[in-house]
């Protein structure tokens, strides 16, 4: 699956979805202790499977006052003598919080797909709440939860994450009531069983962001 992660990329690329360094995906199987994830600062319409990094996920048990909770942590692996070059994407936190648990993809694949599509972005910068417009769209809300928008947040940060998480309404057994979710002034994050599924509902999303963008000429 980790070429047809690189696929997507290249299709993203191509539909003007993402400039060359940016976007992320993640992906990890049901039963593995790791998944992968894209590196950061390579271009995305020529990555390669053998340049994904992939990452270990740790988990302890903390007991406090009568509770006991698991706390997670990830590190490197060893993947490739090229992977070893490179450093995970800098949206690590975003993805490591939605695979450390899969939640209602427990039995399954979970992919975490981030990109910067032009007409989800302009909508939000439009003033336009995703998850408002869904419901006056069945075919969009059909196939595809769309949350809330989260607002304004700095990249690559532990707050964009937390914010994401909490938008998607992930709990604590990885279970998440969205399957997109808008981050307002940068971009969406998509999450299903497959590449190609997460990559659709970016493309739902941006095809009626488009048509309501379009109907306010
Ligand atoms: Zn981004």
């Amino acid at each position: 699956m980790l070429e047809t992660i690189c696929e997507t990329l290249v299709e993203a690329y191509r539909r003007n979805w993402i400039t060359s360094r940016d976007g992320n995906v993640s992906i990890r199987h049901h039963d593995r202790d790791h998944f992968y994830i894209t590196p950061s600062g390579v271009r995305k319409q020529t990555m390669q499977p053998d340049q994904f990094k992939k990452i270990k996920i740790n988990s302890s048990i903390h007991s406090g006052w009568g509770t006991a909770d698991l706390l997670y942590a990830w590190e490197e692996m060893d993947y490739t003598d090229i992977s070893a070059k490179l450093k995970p994407s800098g949206e690590i936190p975003l993805h490591f919080g939605l695979q450390k648990e899969l939640g209602q993809h427990k039995d399954d694949v979970r992919v975490v797909v981030h990109l910067h599509p032009t007409y989800c972005v302009a909508a939000m910068h439009a003033g336009i709440e995703l998850g408002a417009i869904a419901k006056e769209f069945p075919e969009l809300s059909r196939y595809t939860k769309v949350a809330f928008n989260v607002p304004d947040v700095p990249p690559i940060s532990q707050e964009l994450a937390d914010q994401c998480h909490k938008h998607l309404e992930l709990d604590k057994h990885g279970n998440i009531a969205y399957d997109i979710v808008g981050i307002k002034g940068h971009g969406v994050v998509a999450i299903d069983t497959s590449p190609w599924r997460a990559f659709e509902h970016i493309e739902r999303l941006e095809h009626i962001c488009k048509i309501v963008l379009a109907s306010r000429r």
